[in-house]
């Protein structure tokens, strides 16, 4: 068996249409990070002294910050940084996990997932690792058990029939690509994707890239995505890149349908157009959490 779908997907168009999935192609971010990620992140890690700020941490870094739609280990890492900081957890004097074992590992592997940090848990017999695979592992059952019946967003469906005729298309994804099939499938949507890319095959950054060396020019593919983590990926490989605004995803579908895929096929995407797109976008998430904005 093939670990990367890209291998067998064959080329038919000179475009390439490249869907990120949670939050883009899905409304799936809050069910999946509320009610699988958090709950259990909570559990796994001790936080139960301070739940409701790991909570507030968990969801800003996840779902409201420019780190939205990272992967799992360093977003829920730098979640903790944030927690560890806040003067309530201090004065609770709660233990917050160092987790430096996952630190390590996420400096040294790009296929961050679940089915890449148990088998170093076991090779490496380190607790911390040992505690992220028993953690990364209950989100996937979770997401299984949870998460069912999140429809695409409008025009969605809609977009993919419209790119067919002149564009292959795949989505590029941090999630697990076992949850990715399932989701794309019970939504009947699987059927306009040549290949599902989700964590195991790497980083959105180098799904493009082996796109790339797969025969589509760079300038040809367009990365669909909802976070800074997408459009840098696309910019990295210097692909274009069309974002879906947090909040405002069906305006922003309804744009590309109506108007950005035939300007990616008729070559005026790029440009003015795309800087424009680019600049409202950056507009949409902060940096810096809203505890630690000084109000005056
Ligand atoms: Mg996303």
């Amino acid at each position: 068996m093939s670990s990367n779908p890209l291998e067998t997907l064959s080329k038919k168009h000179e475009f390439l249409v490249a869907i990120d999935s949670d939050g883009c192609a899905f409304d799936s971010m809050e069910i999946k990070h509320k009610e699988c990620f958090i709950p259990t992140f909570i559990k796994h890690m001790g936080l139960q002294a301070v739940s409701k700020y790991a909570r507030e941490a968990c969801e800003f870094v996840n779902l409201y910050s420019k780190d939205r739609g990272a992967n799992r280990f360093p977003a829920y890492l730098k979640a903790l940084d944030f927690l560890a900081e806040r003067p309530e957890v201090k004065s609770r004097g709660a233990k917050i996990p160092a987790l430096q074992g996952i630190r390590d590992w996420v400096k040294r592997e790009s296929k961050l997932g679940t089915k890449t940090i148990i088998p170093e848990a076991e090779k490496t017999g380190d607790p911390d690792l040992q505690l992220g695979a028993k953690w990364s592992q209950d989100v996937d059952d979770t997401v299984k058990a949870i998460v069912h019946g999140v429809p695409p967003f409008p025009l969605l469906r809609e977009s993919l029939d419209k790119a067919l005729p002149q564009a292959d298309i795949i989505v590029c994804s941090a999630t697990p690509t076992g949850a990715l099939q399932k989701e794309w499938e019970e939504h009947d949507i699987a059927k306009y994707v040549g290949a599902i890319c989700g964590q195991e095959v790497g980083s959105k950054k180098e799904i493009l890239a082996a796109a790339i060396a797969k025969g589509w020019k760079a300038e040809n593919i367009v990365m669909i995505g909802d976070a800074p983590g997408d459009k840098a990926a696309a910019l990295a490989n210097y692909c274009r890149y069309y974002p879906i605004n947090p909040g405002s995803e069906e305006r922003s579908w309804e744009r590309f349908y109506n108007e950005a895929l035939a300007r990616f096929f008729a070559g005026t995407y790029a440009g003015a157009y795309e800087h424009e797109l680019i600049a409202e976008f950056d507009a949409y998430l902060p940096e810096v959490p809203p505890w630690k904005i000084v109000k005056t």
